[in-house]
């Protein structure tokens, strides 16, 4: 879209009628800073390493300059926050700066932390090097454990300190300012839709819909009531998908409020997100939603599906039929049943399917509930099971319990039984111990960026030695893989990290 000549950018905040997004100019930064590149982002793209050396490539992504022929604009969205509408939300401290094309796919360029726009409400637009790190990291740690994500190009500091807290003494604490840049093919969330049928602007609605349509759903075809029905039922095949994968990977969002759920499947908005260590449902790592514990683990899945409804709700309009809508709802709760069932098979080494799988996964379940005991580390020992050898199941896994002393009696002799089921089960399968081994440790990964490692490298980046970034950046490309010299890395959480939790500002 043209700008009028006589055109004035008003980027003061404010509600945002009839738009779905504003133009903005990044804000200038007092000495931006690089810290990490992508270099697997930098090729998608098609820039070189030299290209990553200029001076411009520092400025544009630190929003110090706007590319000619460009126009920064900040995306105008409402959403469902904790189960309630909030109204007018919008890119508060993001901004699109750009499309770039190449090899035949469209990536959209975002910073986070370069600015306010109209959308910044009573927020500064800024991100702290704490947030930045966790973001630029998690996100690309997703994408090599194959979960759909945003990707990150590249992190850095502004140079710029950010008010974040406030002492008990009543004096301002401040962070360092960080700008992270990310990329998709598209930022859309719901919640870009869901303003549109709130203020009943159904012509924007439909240009939106539209719009998304041609350019990311180009596959379903003209606009049509069975288009948006084919649309609907596609975005929430990606969404329950995707959710399988946080579920088998251990990720827990945190805040799967609307406006963080990606119109094309993908993992967006990295704030209080979390790893579980100790398998358990009830778990969440976000501080502000420990009462109610809406966005735990074991409730991401009927989260995506309530979100979903929402999304139901707003483009109904353009559809003006319930049950097709419904139809696809309940078959997300279907397809989730199946997919979580055969994911739950994978992680096991399970090829073959069995009618008493779901109890016998149910049961190991339970199991992982009786005492601490870590995911990550406990499917990936379990590869080590041997079919015939029953009795050497706990110790196998010994080391993913946290309190291994808790291990006895009842709790002992449950285990005991659930190994015997294992290897009975593991009788009906065709493939070796050693295959089945291979198999699982492509499924289930030796390294995620658990909490207290992202805190360890924030620690060390306050101090000015980013060293770390780089080393956990790189372990967690291939998280599937051994890699001896990353052992220490495969551990459980120590005990000083036990209360510590990431927070989004
Ligand atoms: P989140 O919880 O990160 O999804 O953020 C919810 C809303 O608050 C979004 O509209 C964000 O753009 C906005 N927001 C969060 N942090 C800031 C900030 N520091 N400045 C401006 N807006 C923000
Ligand atoms: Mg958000
Ligand atoms: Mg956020």
């Amino acid at each position: 879209q043209e700008l009028p000549a006589d055109s004035i950018l008003e980027n003061s905040r404010r509600q945002v009628s009839e738009a779905c997004f504003s133009y903005v100019t990044p804000k200038q930064t007092a000495k931006p800073e690089l810290l990490h590149i992508s270099p697997e982002m930098l090729e998608n793209l098609g820039l070189s390493k030299e290209d990553a050396k200029s001076e411009t490539f520092l400025n544009v992504f630190t929003g110090n300059e706007v590319l000619e022929n460009t126009k920064p604009y900040a995306m105008c969205y409402g959403g469902h926050q904790f189960g309630n509408w909030a109204g007018q939300l919008g890119d508060g401290r993001a901004i699109n700066l750009c499309e770039v094309e190449h090899h035949n796919k469209n990536w959209t360029l975002q910073l986070k932390g370069a600015g306010e726009t109209p959308y910044s409400r009573t927020a500064d637009g800024l991100a702290v090097l704490r947030s930045s790190i966790r973001e630029y990291l998690c996100s690309e740690a997703m994408f090599y454990l194959g979960v759909p994500t945003t990707r990150a190009l590249s992190l850095a500091l502004s140079g710029d300190l950010v008010m974040r807290d406030v002492m008990y003494d009543g004096n301002p604490a401040y962070e360092k300012g960080a700008i992270v840049c990310r990329a998709a093919e598209s930022f859309l969330r719901f919640g870009n839709y869901q303003i549109f049928a709130a203020r009943q602007d159904d012509k924007n609605l439909k240009k939106l819909v539209d719009y998304t349509i041609k350019y990311h759903f180009a596959h379903l075809g003209n606009p049509s009531k069975e288009t948006y029905i084919a649309f609907f039922k596609e975005v929430s095949q990606r969404t329950v998908n995707m959710i399988i994968d946080w579920q088998r990977v251990g990720f827990v969002h945190g805040v799967m409020n609307t406006d963080n759920m990606s119109i094309l499947g993908l993992t967006i908005d990295y704030g209080p997100y979390g790893w579980l260590e100790g398998y358990e449902y009830g778990w969440t790592p976000n501080t502000t939603d420990r009462q109610n514990k809406r966005y735990r683990y074991g409730n991401q899945p009927n989260i995506g599906l309530w979100n979903l409804l929402q999304l139901a709700n707003a483009i109904y309009p353009l559809i003006e039929e319930a049950e097709p809508l419904e139809t696809i709802l309940n078959q997300y709760k279907i397809d989730f049943e199946g997919g979580s069932l055969s994911m739950m098979r994978s992680k096991l080494g399970l090829e073959t399917e069995d009618a008493n799988d779901q109890k016998f996964i149910q049961e190991l379940e339970d199991n992982l509930h009786l005492t601490e005991t870590d995911m990550t580390i406990f499917f990936r020992s379990l590869a080590d099971f041997k079919k015939d050898n029953t009795s050497n199941g706990i110790e196998i896994i010994q080391n993913a319990f946290y309190k291994p002393e808790e291990v006895v009696g009842n709790i002992e002799n449950r285990w005991n039984d659930w190994f015997e089921k294992y290897a009975q089960r593991l009788k009906k399968e065709i493939g070796s111990d050693k295959e089945r081994k291979v198999k699982m440790n492509q499924f289930n990964p030796k390294y995620v960026l658990r909490n207290y490692m992202a805190q360890l490298a924030i620690d060390d980046a306050d101090k000015g030695d980013y060293k770390l970034i780089d080393e956990l950046f790189i372990m967690l490309k291939t998280p599937y893989d051994e890699q001896p010299e990353y052992q220490k890395w495969f551990a459980k959480r120590p005990d000083w990290a036990r209360h510590k939790i990431g927070c989004s500002m």
